[in-house]
C-alpha cells in the first residue's frame, strides 16, 4: 500500500501502558480535529493492556480486583482524571474497600516502634496530632507541596505544552531547583523539620517509591505529598488506558514482541516483530515510532543506532506480594499488646540516627516498606465461612514464609522458615499472588532528562520517568509526543506546500 495522503501517517507505539495509550488517545483526537487519516498501531508483548498499571483478580474472582501494580492516582492528575470522566468510567476512593477496624489507619514503623499514627487515609494535612507534634512542618510542606504543584501544572499548558525537550520545561518552570537535590537537601533548604521530613515525608516516599530522602530528589519527595484526593479505577486502573486505546481506533496486537527497529534513509522506520506464540519474525514499515516504555527494558535493536540513546539508569528492585488471610495483622509482631489493633496501612521509616546515606538498599530495620490491608473478602460461600483479609507487602526482598507467619502471629513450627509464602498452610494463607517490579528508576538528583525525539521519526515517553514516575507523568508525555509529532506534520505540510514534500509514504 502507497501512501501519499499530506498528512496520512502510520505511528506505532510500542507498549500500551499509560504512555503508548496517551500517545494513540491525543494523535486520534489531533487527527479527528483536523480531518486527518491516521492509522494507529500499537504493539504489546503482553497479553493485556496497562503495562505497570496491571490488576489481578484475589481468589481469582473479578469481583475483587487488586492493583498489582499502579494503585492510586490524585485530583490534580487532570490527563487521568478527564479520560476517565470523558471514558465514562467510575472512580472510587483508594481505599472505599478498606476494612475501618482499628482506630488509626496508617502506623509508621521504624522497626521497633511506631513513631506515628493517624486517621486519615490519604490526606496528610487536616489533623491536629500532626501538628502538635511537626509544629509549623506540615504547614510548610503543604505550602511547598502548592508552590511545586503549581509550577509542575504549567508544563501542561502552553507555552510550555507541547515540550520538546523536558529539562527545557523542567528549567522554565523553575523545578530543577526541586530536581538537583535530594529531598532531604531541597525540605532542609525550605524550612522543614528533619522529625517531620524523616517520620511523615519519607514514609511517603518508601511506599511510593522504595527510596529514602537522602536519595530520591527533592521534586519526587513532594509528589509523594501531593496525595488530596486519592483515587482508582473501578475494576483497575489499567481500564483508563484500555478505554484510551478503544477510543484511538489503534490496531492492537497483543502478545507481540517489537525485536528490532530499522531506520530507512526515507525517514520511517521498518519493525520486526514477534507473536508470541510464533517463531516466525514479521516485518512492517511506518512513518512514525513512539517507544512507550523505558527503552533499556524494551530488548528492542536499533539499526543504525539513535541520535540520542537514553542511558541505562538503575531501577529499583520491588517485591509485590498480595495475599489474603482469616488472620488479622498480628499486634505482637508490632510489639503492641494482644488485644490492639494495628494499624491497616502499616509505613515504614528509619529510626533516628541510622544514616544509610544514598544507599539504594535502604529499607534498614523494618525489612519492608509497608503493608497495608486492602480489604475484606467474604468467602461463606466457599467451604470455610470466615471473613478474610487480603494484604498487599511492599518489599526489596521477596518476604519469606516465616516473615509472614510472624506478621500473621502464627505458631506453625514445621513451616520452612526460609521458604516461601507458598508454604503456608492454605488455611492461613488462603490466596497470594508475587510478583517482582522494576517499578521505577532509583530517582538520583539531576538537572537533565533523555530526550522525547531520540532520532527523527523515533519518538520517547520514557525520559519523564526520571523526573516523576507516575501513570499520569506517562501519560502526559504519551499526549506530549504526540503533539509535537503532530506539529511536525504540520510543518511538513508547509514545506510541501512550497514544494518539499510529503514524508507520510510508506510501502507496506
Ligand atoms: C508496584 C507499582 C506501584 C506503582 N504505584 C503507582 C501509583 O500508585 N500511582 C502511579 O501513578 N504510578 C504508580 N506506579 C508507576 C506507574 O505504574 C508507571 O509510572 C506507569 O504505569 C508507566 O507507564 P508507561 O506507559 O510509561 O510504562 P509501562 O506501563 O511499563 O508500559 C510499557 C509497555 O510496553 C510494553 N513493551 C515493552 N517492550 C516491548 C516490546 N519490545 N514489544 C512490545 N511491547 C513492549 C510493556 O509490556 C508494557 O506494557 C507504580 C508502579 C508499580 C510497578
Amino acid at each position: 500500500m502507497t501512501k501519499g495522503n499530506l498528512h496520512s501517517s502510520l505511528n506505532f507505539p510500542i507498549g500500551a501502558g499509560a504512555g503508548g495509550s496517551f500517545a494513540a488517545y491525543e494523535l486520534r483526537k489531533l487527527a479527528a480535529e483536523t480531518n486527518t487519516p491516521v492509522e494507529i498501531t500499537v504493539y504489546e508483548r503482553e497479553s493485556h493492556v496497562g503495562g505497570r498499571s496491571t490488576t489481578v483478580n484475589a481468589f481469582d474472582d473479578p469481583a475483587y480486583p487488586i492493583e498489582l501494580g499502579a494503585s492510586i492516582f490524585v485530583q490534580v492528575n487532570y490527563n487521568l482524571v478527564n479520560a476517565s470522566r470523558d471514558l465514562g468510567l467510575n472512580v472510587y476512593s483508594a481505599d472505599h474497600a478498606r476494612p475501618k477496624e482499628s482506630d488509626d489507619s496508617i502506623g509508621i514503623w521504624d522497626g521497633s516502634q511506631f513513631v506515628f499514627s493517624l486517621s486519615n487515609g490519604y490526606s496528610w494535612w487536616n489533623i491536629g496530632r500532626l501538628f502538635w507534634r511537626y509544629g509549623m512542618a506540615p504547614l510548610r510542606t503543604k505550602k511547598l507541596v502548592k508552590g511545586t504543584v503549581g509550577r509542575f501544572l504549567r508544563l501542561y499548558q502552553k507555552p510550555f505544552f507541547p515540550f520538546s525537550s523536558l529539562s527545557d520545561a523542567a528549567a522554565a518552570a523553575n523545578l530543577l531547583d526541586s530536581t538537583a537535590s535530594s529531598g532531604e537537601q531541597f525540605l532542609h533548604a525550605n524550612d522543614v523539620d528533619s522529625l517531620f521530613a524523616r517520620e511523615i515525608i519519607q514514609a511517603s516516599t518508601r511506599v511510593n517509591y522504595g527510596q529514602n530522602l537522602q536519595l530520591i530528589h527533592g521534586l519526587e519527595s513532594i509528589v509523594c505529598m501531593a496525595t488530596d484526593g486519592a483515587v482508582s479505577i473501578e475494576g483497575g486502573n489499567w481500564r483508563i488506558f484500555d478505554g484510551a486505546l478503544k477510543a484511538s481506533a489503534a490496531d492492537i496486537r497483543l502478545n507481540t514482541t517489537v525485536t528490532g527497529i530499522v531506520r530507512n534513509e526515507d525517514g520511517s522506520a521498518s519493525l520486526s516483530s514477534k507473536s508470541n506464540t510464533a517463531t516466525e519474525q514479521t516485518h512492517e514499515t511506518f512513518d512514525e515510532v513512539v517507544i512507550a516504555g523505558p527503552l533499556q527494558y524494551s530488548d528492542i535493536s536499533i539499526q543504525p543506532s539513535l541520535e540520542h540513546t537514553p542511558d541505562i539508569i538503575p531501577y529499583v528492585n520491588l517485591h509485590v506480594t498480595l495475599f489474603a488471610s482469616p488472620h488479622r495483622i498480628s499486634p505482637k509482631y508490632f510489639g503492641q499488646d494482644s488485644n490492639s489493633q494495628v494499624p491497616e496501612t502499616i509505613l515504614t521509616t528509619l529510626p533516628e540516627g541510622l544514616d544509610l546515606g544514598s544507599n539504594e538498599a535502604g529499607v534498614g530495620p523494618s525489612g519492608f516498606w509497608s503493608i497495608s490491608t486492602l480489604r475484606t473478602v467474604d468467602r461463606s460461600e466457599s467451604e470455610d465461612t470466615q471473613q478474610h483479609y487480603v494484604y498487599k507487602i511492599f518489599s526489596p526482598e521477596q518476604p519469606t514464609a516465616g516473615f509472614i507467619a510472624a506478621i500473621l502471629g502464627l505458631n506453625d513450627e514445621t513451616v520452612d522458615k526460609d521458604g516461601s509464602i507458598g508454604d503456608l498452610s492454605k488455611s492461613d494463607v488462603s490466596w497470594f499472588h508475587e510478583k517482582m517490579w522494576n517499578p521505577y528508576p532509583v530517582l538520583y538528583p539531576r538537572v537533565t532528562f533523555e530526550e522525547t525525539l531520540l532520532a527523527p521519526g523515533i519518538w520517547y515517553t520514557g525520559g519523564i520517568e526520571s523526573f516523576i514516575s507516575t501513570m499520569e507523568t506517562s501519560a502526559l508525555m504519551g499526549r506530549n509526543v504526540a503533539t509535537l509529532m503532530f506539529q511536525s506534520w504540520e510543518k511538513n505540510g508547509l514545506k510541501s506546500d512550497h514544494g518539499a514534500g510529503s514524508r507520510a509514504k510508506t510501502e507496506l
